[in-house]
């Protein structure tokens, strides 16, 4: 068999694959089996009862809120959903984990297969969800510098979970940041997590593995701890270039699962194959079955507005923007109706109203930390000013003083800008009148400029833009003046 270089090349070059499970807190208003409040932050141990701590004898009762907040997830990722499905139990010991179980979903999760399309760098990449499963969080492990020992608080215990889990679809680092960001994008819109990463409420475990191209996907090694999207990135890359190297050595890659340590940047043994877990799980037997009628699917199908990434891929395709400025735009629910509603009016440009929400709107919403819903400003305000910039109607300056009023006090925009005086003056009897002035005011100037120095017209629109007390449009101040210019010589 004859192989071109190239093909040997190919044959041996690799890639590399990545999946991800990704955990949410859901914001329900008590916890998952029992009626204890879901709040971070509260007085250790002080969010607990007989059920959450796992007491002998407390028995579980399913919060039918976690159902729905799950089931629109599926919704938002295109998910089968199982009408009905089980609660699993998930043997393990912890100390986090006073019932040394956790109740979980195995065989019958509440969402199935879906997808999402996510665009990264101006490409659409769809990614396969393999399954959506609600459970139940785990304690968390105090380790405090003035106690030699490790603390339990189990406010969190019960805390509900959904766990998201994808296809082996992923294949950068940089793909799975985007997915990412994508994710914590929708679980904001449809409000079902606060999606904090500095309180843990979103994380992530990573599986990666590289094989050579068209060659079986290779054995995975899973990272846990990982608690940032950029920690992720960090972890991948390292991950991908560990495993690499071993392939390149002509060693093989182990089944493991390694935790990250983001501050050190690298990734240790925490479980080889031979003692990989056995959790032996076994049908919950303290919970009955999920049944969800097909309305309820409905109805909260019906509850899922138009998502973030499918308006992200809408205004790259259909309205010219880049990747970066459709994310900013579509990330931010606020931002997004804003946009949308402004193009609905059709009083500005599509682009008008988009660079003045990626600036002022951005600016404004970043400095004060507040949202637009909460402001006076309305969308046909908004157009009103990107029209009036437009037209050249006001100055750049201007518009972002009429802005700074639209966003604190409200009103008119046209009134706005008689009102503080704005209108760039276009009127050519006005404009003329300021040219002949300043022509005869700078004979210097003007002969400078007949004699060749072609700089000194700078100068003497200058002037004539001090003279209208900045209130001149500057480009027909400047064409006037030339004209006039021209017949003087
Ligand atoms: P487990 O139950 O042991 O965690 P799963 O089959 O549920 O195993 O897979 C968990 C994650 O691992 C999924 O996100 C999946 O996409 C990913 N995964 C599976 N095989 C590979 C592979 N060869 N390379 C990278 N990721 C993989
Ligand atoms: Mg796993
Ligand atoms: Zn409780």
């Amino acid at each position: 068999m004859d192989m071109s270089l190239q093909e040997v090349a190919a044959m041996y070059e690799l890639e590399c694959t990545i999946g991800l499970e990704v955990h949410a807190e859901l914001k329900t208003a008590t916890k998952i089996f029992c009626g204890c409040k879901n709040e971070f932050g509260a007085e250790p141990n002080t969010h607990v009862c007989p059920v959450c701590l796992g007491l002998p004898g407390a028995l579980p009762r399913l919060n039918s809120k976690v159902c729905d907040f799950a089931v629109k997830m599926g919704h938002a990722l295109g998910c089968e959903i199982n009408p009905v499905s089980r609660m699993d139990r998930k043997n393990y010991f912890y100390p986090d984990l006073p019932k040394a179980y956790q109740i979980s979903q195995s065989d019958i999760p509440l969402c199935g297969r879906g997808r999402l399309d996510i665009i990264v760098d101006g490409d659409i990449r769809t990614v396969g969800i393999t399954r959506i499963h609600i459970e139940e969080d785990a304690g968390k492990l105090i380790h405090d510098d003035d106690f030699a020992g490790t603390l339990c608080d189990y406010n969190r215990c019960g805390v509900p979970l959904i766990e998201i889990v994808t296809e082996p679809d992923l294949h950068s680092s940089r793909e799975a940041y985007v997915f990412l960001e994508n994710i914590r994008s929708i679980l904001r819109y449809i409000d079902i997590s606060d999606c904090k990463m500095q309180e843990g409420s979103i994380r992530c475990d990573v599986n990666v593995s590289v094989h050579e191209k068209g060659t079986p996907l290779g054995e995975r090694c899973e990272l846990k701890n990982v608690n940032s999207f950029s920690a992720a990135v960090r972890g991948i890359e390292y991950e991908i270039k560990r495993q690499k190297d071993i392939i390149s050595s002509g060693c093989m890659v182990e089944r493991e699962t390694r935790r990250w340590d983001d501050k050190k940047g690298i990734s240790t043994v925490m479980r080889s194959k031979e003692n990989l877990q056995d959790y032996r799980f076994f049908p919950e037997p303290d919970l009955g079955a999920i049944v969800l009628e097909h309305e309820r699917i409905e109805r909260l199908r019906d509850e899922i507005p138009e998502l973030p990434n499918k308006k992200m891929i809408r205004y790259v395709i259909e309205h010219g923007m880049n990747c970066d400025e459709a994310f900013v735009i579509a990330d931010s629910p606020d931002k997004a109706k804003l946009y949308d509603e402004c193009v609905a009016l059709s009083i500005c440009k599509p682009r008008s109203a988009a660079n003045r929400i990626l600036g002022d709107v951005t600016k404004f919403m970043n400095d004060t930390g507040r949202s637009i819903a909460d402001t006076p400003l309305t969308a046909e305000a908004l157009s009103e000013l990107c029209k009036a910039a437009e037209d050249g109607v006001i100055s750049s300056t201007g518009a972002k003083r009429v802005f700074i009023e639209l966003v604190t006090k409200g009103g008119d925009t046209a009134e706005i800008i008689e009102r503080l005086g704005l209108a760039q003056n276009s009127d050519e009897g006005f404009l003329n009148e300021i040219a002949e002035k300043v022509i005869s005011d700078n004979e210097k100037s003007v002969s400078d400029y007949i004699g060749g120095k072609s700089n000194a017209l700078g100068y003497l629109v200058g002037q004539a833009m001090k003279l209208s007390k900045g209130r001149a449009d500057p480009a027909k101040l400047k064409s006037i003046l030339e004209n006039k210019l021209k017949k003087e010589n």
